[in-house]
């Protein structure tokens, strides 16, 4: 298996390249060369597999030679095990046809944890493979950030500055950065918004001349593979168990950066009989604009109830349109940096192709609130303000519809009470292993909203840990 960037002028890397760079070289994104296609005798042989067996399965398809099975096995094993639902994504029934993939059961309490758990494990086994250091820096609006912290602490070769817009997390998420133990571990508030902590990690790393000799930066926000690969597996686990009634499933997913629903697409693209991949998103509605008028354009950031959906650009679009502009690198990059000066549209005939895929659906944030609050009405189930989208989004886009259709609840509804609040019901309760998070020692440093800035932190502490 072999990887090549949406940009075209990155020569085509094994996979342990890939998850150890993040972007390439040429500012692209990395796709696989051809999407492994799995056939439907195969796919039915997997329905009775645990989350772990099956995440072998399909990882090993992403991973090729550049890991032996019994290794991948271990390290799959060992990834899994730390999740506190026996199921690891448990599926649950709402209403006729409408369930929620609960994707909230990993140590920071959000669907990243499925990947950066084995994003971490993956690394320390490359890089002692290697006796290789590293240094990770990713921009965070919010879940990323504690979930790579938390899969990365105990890494041997790796240090690592997570960056996110200061005072615009949630007090949970940001406890959940500052308070992780381990000297490798640096939380950054930048002074600006999630594009602006974006925008400095892009422009690191195109220009890596700051770190000490024999250092390079990885990244491990979704624009990294590794992470996209990891989270194919849930769409085949919660698809399996419709495959008898030769169901095609539809998944609602809520939408940032496009990396979730992004996997989804690979999966269907691998032969998994999805129906519809619906987009939620919340007033930062940049593909629902695309979706519903060909028109994709910058407009001004909105904080809202689902922060860790805030952005303005979704970074892993682009991968979806380098698939719809059959591969042509050139459009795809006059495409994503005309987006500055211009409104972009793709062909018509491109457009209904996406259609055939997508749904979109934008979401705000009464609407959102007021969705929690019917859903614990009428089934007694808490739903976080992000998960809350993806059902308004699935009923809007699937009204009629008689298959089945998944909300992905990408986070436990804990870690943002402020949402919960508003809809009117009381606060619920962390899980017994963040019971006390209110109470632990904060760390961090507060900067500017500056490349040189995050530069000269990143030097200082990297020359301390020498
Ligand atoms: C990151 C995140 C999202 C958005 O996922 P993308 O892959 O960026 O589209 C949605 N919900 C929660 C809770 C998240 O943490």
């Amino acid at each position: 298996m072999k990887y090549i960037s949406t940009r075209g002028r990155t020569p085509a890397q094994s996979f342990e390249e890939v998850l150890l760079t993040g972007l390439a070289p040429d500012g692209g994104l990395f796709v696989p060369e051809s999407v492994p296609k799995v056939d439907r005798a195969t796919m039915l042989s997997w329905k009775n597999l645990g989350y772990a067996e099956l995440a072998f399965e399909i990882i090993r398809l992403y991973t090729g030679d550049s890991i032996a099975d019994e290794d991948l096995r271990t390290i799959v094993d060992e990834t899994y095990a730390v999740f506190s639902d026996p199921e690891v994504a448990p599926l649950h029934k709402l209403g006729e046809q409408e369930y929620v993939l609960e994707l909230f059961h990993g140590p920071t309490l959000a669907f990243k944890d499925f990947a950066l758990q084995l994003l971490g494990r993956l690394l320390d086994y490359f890089l002692a493979r290697r006796q290789k250091h590293v240094a990770i820096l990713g921009a965070t609006s919010g879940d990323t950030g504690s979930a790579a912290m938390e899969g990365c602490r105990h890494c041997e070769f790796v240090d690592m500055y997570i960056l996110y817009p200061h005072n615009r997390v949630s007090e949970v998420q940001r406890r959940q950065m500052t308070t992780i133990q381990g000297s490798n571990v640096n939380s950054l508030a930048v002074e600006g918004n999630f594009d602006d902590c974006q925008t400095i990690v892009k422009k690191a790393f195109s220009d890596q001349g700051f770190l000490p000799e024999g250092y390079q930066l990885v990244a491990v926000n979704s624009i990294n593979f590794s992470r996209i690969m990891a989270q194919i597996v849930y769409y085949y686990f919660a698809a399996l168990k419709f495959v008898d009634n030769n169901e095609a499933v539809s998944f609602s997913v809520p939408t940032g950066n496009f990396g979730d629903i992004y996997a989804g697409y690979l999966a269907k693209q691998m032969g998994l009989p999805i129906d519809r991949l619906i987009i939620a998103t919340n007033k930062n509605d940049i593909l629902h604009r695309f979706m519903s008028r060909n028109q994709y354009n910058l407009e001004q950031l909105e904080a809202s109830l689902s922060p860790s959906m805030d952005i303005m650009v979704s970074s892993n679009f682009e991968r979806y349109l380098f698939d719809l502009f059959d591969q042509d690198a050139h459009r795809v990059e006059a495409f994503v940096t005309g987006l500055n000066q211009d409104v972009q549209q793709v062909s018509d005939q491109e457009w209904e192709r996406a259609k055939a895929v997508f749904d979109s659906c934008r979401v705000d944030d009464e609407t959102t609130c007021e969705t929690i609050r019917d859903v614990f009405d009428q089934y007694n189930y808490l739903l976080d303000p992000h998960t809350a989208t993806g059902v308004k989004a699935a009923r809007e886009c699937r009204a009629g519809s008689k298959n089945p259709v998944i909300c992905l609840a990408t986070a436990h509804p804990a870690k943002f009470s402020e949402a919960i609040e508003k809809a009117g019901l009381a606060t619920p309760a962390l899980p017994d292993h963040l019971a006390d998070l209110m109470q632990r020692e904060e760390r961090f440093t507060v900067l500017p909203s500056s490349l040189d800035a995050v530069k000269a932190f990143i030097q200082d502490s990297l020359k301390d840990a020498q």
